[in-house]
């Protein structure tokens, strides 16, 4: 998986933030997102570490800060939500909707907005 330290941004987005590539899973070749849906936007967020999304105990996380934000949660080709993740019940996890990876990213309930990872998903041309 990418590091999001080593991701060159410049390659990856057009010059108005809008992802240049389409966005791929990590582990399958499932198409996330087509290319121009998302805007980079760096934000802060702690996503726990990929595992499959099925009664997982994991708590490790990773404090992440680049990602493709998504204004309209039908932009996207094979992405499924988790139950609400926070104690707020504000927040959601997307994972691959094919090989139930994830999360990849985070749905904000409130404001209805997506966040895909930069550093958990492949972009391919
Ligand atoms: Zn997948």
């Amino acid at each position: 998986m990418e590091k999001e330290q080593t991701l060159n941004i410049d390659e990856l987005k057009e010059e108005n933030g809008k992802n240049k590539r389409k966005l791929v899973c990590s582990f399958c070749p499932s198409v996330i997102l087509i290319a121009g849906d998302g805007l980079y936007t760096e934000i802060e967020f702690a996503l726990p570490t990929m595992t499959k999304q099925k009664g997982s105990d994991e708590v490790v996380e990773d404090q992440l800060s680049r990602y493709w934000r998504v204004a309209n949660m039908y932009d996207f080709h094979n992405v499924g939500f988790s139950n609400t993740v926070d104690r707020n019940g504000q927040k959601k996890y997307l994972t691959c909707a094919e090989c139930d990876m994830g999360p990849i990213g985070f749905f904000d309930t409130e404001t209805k907005l997506s966040y895909v990872a930069l550093a958990r998903v492949k972009h391919e041309q």
